[in-house]
């Protein structure tokens, strides 16, 4: 099979093509024939050595794609069977091994490139608004990067849970797109300074919530948007690591609470996992969730679609096809 192999850890030349076996699945194991890959900033993380893992290595954490082979004690699931999964290292290739209790099952007759752009992002976007701070009618939250992959779905899921949503993204177009996936206020804070903005836009009262996928360049100025005991959800680092800080400064800027929170303990769970893949694949099946997805490339062109979703230029989600 065609897969993407780093040799060895470094820049977006270190993905490279090779021609490697059809894995085997093993005890409680699945084979996917893959259909779609969904491209995340952590593989550039894996990538650049700043996530470790053995080398060699097929990168990847996420897939849509047709059940293959079962490996033993595998139950629930069917030869061809549309499924996609998330958390999973070695999706860049054109069959994957999952985990049976990592595997959930696609609606019939779904596209499976929708499954694979929804699922990382949209069980992150339910994570953050369901579970980290359950937004509710009465909340405005402040979601930074608004039009990206996770922003959009952010957004959507905070507005059908009757938030209200300041967004910031930095261009014109981008304030487009996060208008169009409901926010109520925009900033492009690459021309505005976010802070001010969200203090005139709250009358002075702060957010109750912050989304923070940027990191470093937006963290501190973060903290002063948020009302006193408000919550800042530092979920990526999109612009660099946020340096150490002194906690004192919680209590100084209002008795503020901080999460750095990861996907995989919010899907730990087998009936967690089912809970938000079903929300996100349903909402998407439905149309109440809307995806874009116009940017896809050829499983070749991995180290392109690494470079494009790092350089700020992109939209909605990233799709390797196999
Ligand atoms: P996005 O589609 O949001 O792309 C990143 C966006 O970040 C850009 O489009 C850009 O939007 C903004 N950005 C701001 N500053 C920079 C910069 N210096 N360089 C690059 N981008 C910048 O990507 P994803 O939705 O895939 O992921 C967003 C973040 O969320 C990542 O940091 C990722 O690691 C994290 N994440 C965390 C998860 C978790 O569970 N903790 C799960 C999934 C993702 P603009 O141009 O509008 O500023």
């Amino acid at each position: 099979m065609k897969a993407i192999q780093i040799l060895q850890t470094g820049g977006p030349e270190v993905l490279t093509l090779a021609e490697l076996p059809v894995p085997v699945p093993g005890p409680g194991q699945v084979l996917i024939k893959v259909a779609a890959i969904g491209v995340n900033f952590i593989e550039i993380y894996f990538r650049e050595g700043r996530y470790k893992a053995p080398l060699p290595l097929v990168p990847g954490s996420e897939a849509s794609g047709t059940v293959h082979a079962l490996g033993d004690g595998v139950e629930g699931f069917q030869v061809g069977e549309p499924v996609a999964s998330v958390g999973v290292m070695g999706s860049y290739a054109e069959y994957a091994l999952v985990p049976a209790a990592q595997l959930v099952k696609v609606p019939a007759g779904m596209d499976l490139k929708l499954a694979a752009a929804a699922l990382l992002q949209g069980m992150t976007a339910h994570y953050l608004s369901h579970s980290t701070f359950p937004l509710k009618a009465g909340h405005t939250a402040l979601v930074h990067a608004a039009a990206g992959g996770t922003g959009r779905l952010l957004t959507q899921m905070a507005k059908a849970a009757g938030a209200r949503v300041i967004a910031t993204v930095s261009t014109e177009a981008k304030a487009e797109l996060a208008r169009e996936a409901g926010a109520d206020d925009v900033i492009l804070y690459t021309r505005a300074d976010f802070e001010l903005e969200t203090r005139l836009l709250t009358d002075g009262r702060g957010v109750d919530v912050v989304y923070d996928s940027v990191g470093k360049t937006t963290f501190e100025k973060s903290l002063n948007c948020l009302r006193p005991r408000g919550m800042m959800v530092l979920f990526g680092g999109s612009s660099g690591p946020v340096p150490p800080f002194d906690l004192i400064q919680l209590s100084v800027r209002g008795s503020l609470f901080v999460t750095r929170p990861t996907l995989n303990h919010y899907v730990a769970t087998r009936v967690e996992l089912e809970e938000r893949a079903g929300f996100v694949l349903n909402g998407v099946a439905n149309g109440t969730l809307t995806l874009r997805t116009e940017h896809t490339y050829p499983l070749a062109s991995a180290a392109v679609a690494q470079v494009d979703i790092a350089s700020r230029g992109t939209t909605g989600k990233l799709l390797l096809i196999p």
